[in-house]
């Protein structure tokens, strides 16, 4: 008699069971399907640059996500085994354990994952198929009309051609596995204590009072799109900066794939259908696909996201100036503008995108500090965290990455611009003199 196929869904940034190639390919090819995290140690540690490589709000923000997985995985019949390991330590153990024949994931091609998942293949019997998939994009890499190698510098570029000549898929079905298909496990979601933090009560200012997890992302859609409308002001709401509802605050659970980059194009097109199309139901099309546009240009780049000289390979005097740096974190520069965004940063691991413009443009081309550190920094504290997008728009702004016009941002012209009456300074530096 033919053995039983049996599958695991091995989730890292996809942290979804709708709109989910590994898992609905899992449950297509195979008579059992398990499914596994791993909260890596490595990710709570101090990286080269001195910040922990993940802070608390992102930490708090993942514990949220995993728990919401784990309780609709097990809505469909699939047990989720959660390690608090290094992938190349368990995985191996459990292939064995569960006899996986096939391992399901969502492929990533930045150096520390492609190590990763390197690490756990050497450790793996070469009986065992690894299935990877690209479940992160707007627009699949099959569907763009471009080589990678040929992705253009110029963003104007990539997103006419993709407007022209690229669909965006469907959304995948989630399927359901029978009731037998669901095993007990003793994994436990670590606590947050476990992973190096104390618990804490979020900032009552904060822009982003939400809570991790795929049912919370679908709330926010349906409040942001449907009760609210907000997705028909968008555009002339973008920058702001104080309160909820300025922009989507899709984007930490983008980054760790709780929702889908399809799931939010579809809703917008049947929000054009039902309420109507507007250039603000366009400007967050137009604001995913500069997401998409980050993944591609590391794709295509590689590890030169990372290099000081970015993907231009430029030569720039960068300074590390150690008190340049830390006025800059805690918030007293010369700027109140730059300090506001950066305090709001401490203390809530959000920042607007406005902010984040000014603060990084501040850091590499005022201060001529090494773009890396800001961007290390940014990826400790950020609940949103996404390396393509970090690194992508620290580059553009620092000028070694994709902004053909270079430019540095006048900040006190950029403050009168969007925090005119100074509510939002106000709002961060009312404890210091204003
Ligand atoms: P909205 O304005 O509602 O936009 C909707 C979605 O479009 C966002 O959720 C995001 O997925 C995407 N998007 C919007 N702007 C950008 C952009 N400039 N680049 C890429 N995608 C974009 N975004 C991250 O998700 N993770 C990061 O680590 C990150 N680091 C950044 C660092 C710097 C220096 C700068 C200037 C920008 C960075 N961004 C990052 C991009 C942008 O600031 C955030 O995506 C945005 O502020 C998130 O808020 P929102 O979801 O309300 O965005």
């Amino acid at each position: 008699m033919q053995k039983k196929q049996k599958g695991v869904v091995w989730f890292r940034n996809d942290l979804r069971v709708n709109d989910n190639e590994s898992l609905t390919n899992s449950m297509a090819e195979n008579e059992s399907v398990i499914a596994m995290y791993c909260f890596d140690p490595r990710h709570f540690e101090q990286t080269s640059f001195g910040f922990k490589k993940t802070e608390k709000f992102r930490a708090k923000f993942l514990l949220e996500t995993v728990t919401e997985l784990k309780d609709n995985l097990e809505k469909l019949n699939i047990a989720l085994l959660v390690y608090h390991e290094k992938p190349e330590d368990c995985i191996p153990k459990m292939v064995i354990e569960n006899e996986i024949d096939t391992i399901y994931f969502q492929e990533e091609w930045t150096t520390e994952e492609m190590k990763v998942l390197e690490n756990v293949k050497s450790k793996i019997s070469d009986s065992v198929v690894f299935k990877p998939a690209y479940n992160q994009f707007l627009f699949h890499p099959e569907d763009v009309p471009f080589e990678i190698n040929f992705i253009p510098n110029v963003f104007t570029q990539f997103r006419t051609k993709c407007e022209k000549y690229s669909k965006v898929k469907a959304e995948l079905l989630v399927l359901t596995m029978a009731k037998a298909n669901l095993i007990t496990n003793d994994g436990k979601i670590p606590s947050i204590e476990a992973l190096g933090f104390s618990d804490f009560v979020s900032d009552s200012r904060t822009a982003f009072p939400f809570h991790g997890g795929e049912n919370e992302a679908l709330k926010r859609v349906e409040d942001y799109f449907w009760e609210t409308k907000k997705l028909g002001v968008y555009k002339l709401t973008r920058n702001g900066l104080i309160g909820k509802d300025f922009s989507s605050k899709f984007s930490p659970w983008l980054a760790n794939g709780s929702i889908s980059a399809k799931t939010i194009y579809w809703e917008i097109i049947n929000y054009e259908q039902q309420i109507g199309k507007n250039e603000s139901t366009y400007w967050l099309i137009f604001e995913l696909i500069w997401r998409d546009y980050f993944k591609y240009v590391s794709l295509k780049n590689g590890n030169s996201i990372f290099k000081i000289g970015g993907i231009l390979d430029k030569e720039y005097d960068w300074k590390t100036n150690k008190s340049a740096i830390h006025n800059w974190i805690n918030g007293t520069t010369a700027e109140p503008f730059v300090n506001a965004n950066m305090i709001e940063l401490k203390q809530t691991g959000w920042m607007s995108n406005r902010g984040r413009q000014n603060v990084a443009s501040y850091f590499a081309k005022n201060l001529l500090l090494d773009w890396r550190i800001g961007a290390a920094y940014f990826e400790s504290m950020l609940v949103d965290y996404d390396v393509h997008s970090n690194y992508g728009n620290w580059m553009y702004v620092s000028g070694v990455g994709n902004d053909p016009r270079d430019r540095k941002f006048n900040i006190p012209l950029q403050a009168e611009r969007y925090d005119g009456e100074s509510k939002f300074q106000k709002l961060w530096l009312q404890q210091q003199l204003f």
